[in-house]
């Protein structure tokens, strides 16, 4: 057992099983033991690798993106250009070198992060510490100003919530305990739950509803801030609309495991439900794109001409190496179906480039 695993039992054993946010948010977030708390994960020595570890040319075109909506809102000074959960910092690096491209734009900018993990604020603090950004612990804390912010692979690191129905009620999937005191999953008695009355339209008994508990307050926060003093937020990351299904999943060293198997010592993530957080948006006030593939958005952004433009200084293997970052970068089988994009922009503001307009009825 890890080390966490064995704090966790015991806890089990005193107070009973804990639901599977509690889980996930003390594997990720334990101040001792916690994944990214003790650990940089990322790239092909670590667990997994994001889109902006895979290549420059991801923040550069998510840049653009955010350079073209600053334009169209006219060039507000100064502006928060946030990132929740910067990772290594690589995203907001890249970012921050596209937009030097729009004049005044680099220089009204203030970086503000919100990162969780202090090993992985070290690691942003040398990677952008040219910037002079700001860290918070929350979203509450950020500037009221004019939000340009981008979420990759954020979201995905919320703890969430699992609900197995049974006829019109519903079961918590919970961590505890086998009587030698092992950790394993367990089911409380199933209760009728008024938040996902809505559900019982298009499950079947015996399927699995994922919530996740912080999404839409965040959004809230997020989009509060656009309404009153404009901008936008690019939220990227696996998942679709409305959840169905048991995606709660583990990850080491590039392969998935048994979320349960090594509390702290694997990552934990769920697929994004993005229709809560678009309804949380939506309610502030704030205009939502539709879903959006990522594949789609890059390509929209001009993702093959910069490949070929960065292609012309390279030579084998780079080169072969630069190709296979745009095929999976983009292509429908790799990341490019599988990552949803959603803009969330000022109501009185164009549509961000790149992304699909909301249909006028959203489907419920
Ligand atoms: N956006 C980066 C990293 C994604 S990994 C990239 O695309 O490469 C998830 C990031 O979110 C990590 O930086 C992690 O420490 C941070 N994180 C996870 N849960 C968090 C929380 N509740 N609050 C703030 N940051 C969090």
């Amino acid at each position: 057992m890890t080390p966490l695993a064995t704090i966790l039992a015991r806890r089990i054993a005193l107070q009973g099983p804990m639901p599977l946010s509690d889980y996930m948010a003390e594997c990720l977030l334990n101040p001792d033991h916690g994944y990214y708390v003790t650990r940089d994960p990322f790239g092909r020595a670590g667990d997994f690798i994001t889109a902006p570890e895979i290549s420059q040319m991801f923040g550069e075109m998510l840049g653009l993106c955010l350079a073209q909506v600053w334009l169209d809102q006219g060039c507000p000074s100064p502006f928060t250009l946030a990132e929740p959960g910067p990772g290594r910092g690589t995203l907001m690096a890249d970012i921050l070198r596209a937009i030097r491209a729009v004049p005044g734009m680099a220089e009204a900018a203030r970086v503000h992060l919100i990162e969780a993990s202090p090993a992985l604020r070290t690691v942003q603090a040398q990677r952008l510490g040219v910037f002079n950004p700001i860290w918070h612990d929350s979203f509450e804390t950020l500037p009221k100003a004019p939000l340009y912010l981008v979420a990759n692979e954020f979201f995905d690191a919320l703890p969430i919530r699992q609900f197995e129905r049974h006829g019109h009620e519903w079961s918590e999937r919970q961590v505890g305990i086998t009587p030698e005191g092992r950790l394993a999953p367990g089911l409380a008695p199933a209760t009728p739950l008024a938040n996902l009355a809505h559900r019982l339209g298009d499950t079947r008994d015996g399927d699995i509803v994922e919530i996740c508990p912080a999404a839409p307050s965040i959004a809230a926060a997020i989009a509060g801030r656009i309404v009153r003093h404009g901008g936008v937020a690019l939220v990227i990351d696996y998942g679709g609309w409305r959840s169905l299904g048991d995606t709660f999943q583990a990850l080491r060293a590039h392969r998935p495991e048994d979320p349960l198997a090594r509390p702290g010592e694997s990552d934990l993530t769920a697929h994004v439900d993005f229709e809560p957080i678009a309804g949380a948006a939506c309610a502030a006030g704030a205009a939502v794109s539709a879903l959006t593939p990522q594949g789609v958005m890059l390509e929209r952004l001009g993702i093959t001409g910069r490949a070929q433009t960065l292609a012309k200084g390279l030579s084998e293997p780079a080169l072969e190496a630069h190709i296979a970052a745009h095929h999976r970068l983009t292509h429908p089988s790799e990341m490019g179906n599988l990552f949803q994009a959603l803009a969330i922009y000022a109501p009185t503001a164009p549509l961000p480039p790149g992304f699909d307009q909301a249909p006028t009825e959203r489907p419920r």
